[in-house]
């Protein structure tokens, strides 16, 4: 099988394409490297399964030929990262929108599958767990950026949505809550890097508000290995589904639990969110996934302990510095 990864140079696009490569399907790459790296997949570079575009998916003509050549698409490129789509609003709305209609429209036109990445900001400011796919979403004005992340992936969802319900395109929407572990980078905001470098560094460590936010982290190898059972899954078209971990963490705690793990002599600094995001910034205080969904389409939920992807991710960041 041919699988166009969009976004296959960031994070979890590489991990990804590591997972297929090693299961000997064929892979595609189209990345603008906004977000992602060529180093997060340069040991892929030489495989004959492999190949890559560096360019944006907004080049039409470019998608046009890598959708025709593929059998599956899994749409991950995206403006991501809140610290991210607070400093590019503009261009942020474009590349989720736009990018995402180009490749529907495109998936549509080849009659190829699509699997069509969304994230856990479009629940929105619940405070109930576990949060449900067909839950009501709750956002906060326009006036507060933040917003506008989830309401473009909304979009997203409304459009791939539309496309199963009118041309009966067989589109899958996964929303992925927190995802963590090696690669990824916390240039964007993400909290789990920042935090791991902070405490190997001996710094601060930085929880944002009274650090009683919380969130349930999922391990990347996981996260991979439910993609790859969705694209392979029969059932799943036209639905939402959450791809996440189920362990609740306090941001406090989980500061303290990194410092810890890191044998880390870090004081840990509790910062107001205004010092942190500017103003008009609105956090989201509870995070937590029902993953029964998941496990009925493909008999599988990441269940990875947090202390074991914690360590994990804190050796990956150690070496990488040494
Ligand atoms: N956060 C923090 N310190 C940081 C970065 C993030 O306390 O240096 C907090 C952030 O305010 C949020 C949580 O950690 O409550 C998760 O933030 P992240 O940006 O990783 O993901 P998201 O907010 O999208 O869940």
């Amino acid at each position: 099988m041919k699988i166009l990864v969009t976004g296959g140079a960031g994070f979890i696009g590489s991990h990804l394409c590591d997972l297929l490569i090693s299961r000997g399907e064929e892979v595609s790459v189209i990345d603008d490297l906004s977000t992602g790296s060529l180093e997060n997949i340069a040991h892929l570079n030489s495989h004959p399964h492999f190949q890559y575009s560096v360019d944006t998916i907004l080049n039409a003509d470019l998608m046009d030929r890598l959708i025709s050549e593929c059998d599956c698409i899994v749409h991950l490129a995206a403006a991501v990262g809140v610290k991210y789509v607070l400093e590019n609003p503009l261009s942020s709305i474009e590349t989720n929108i736009l990018g995402t209609e180009t490749a529907l429209k495109l998936a549509n036109k080849y009659r190829k599958k699509i699997l069509v990445a969304s994230t856990s900001e479009v629940y929105g400011k619940h405070m109930h767990a576990p949060l449900k796919e067909d839950d009501n979403l709750i956002y906060g004005p326009p006036s507060t950026m933040r917003w506008s992340y989830a309401a473009s992936k909304l979009v997203d969802e409304f459009t791939a949505i539309a496309y199963h319900r009118t041309k009966k395109l067989n589109t899958v929407i996964i929303r992925c809550f927190n995802t963590i572990g090696p690669r990824q980078t916390g240039m964007y905001g993400m909290v789990v890097p920042r935090f791991i470098q902070q405490a190997l560094r001996d710094d601060p460590i930085t929880v944002f508000g009274d650090g009683k936010q919380t969130r349930t982290f999922t391990y990347i190898e996981d996260v991979v290995q439910a993609i790859y059972r969705l694209i392979k899954c029969e059932k799943g078209a036209g639905e939402v589904v959450n791809i996440g971990g189920t362990e609740e963490i306090s941001i406090a705690d989980l500061a303290q639990k990194i410092r810890d793990l890191a044998g880390s002599s870090s004081e840990i600094v509790f910062i107001p969110y205004d010092k942190a995001y500017g103003k008009d910034f609105e956090d989201m205080m509870r995070r937590v996934p029902s993953v029964e969904k998941l496990k009925s389409l493909i008999d599988f939920v990441p269940d990875t302990p947090l202390d074991d992807i914690l360590r994990r991710t804190i050796e990956y960041f150690r070496a990488k510095a040494s």
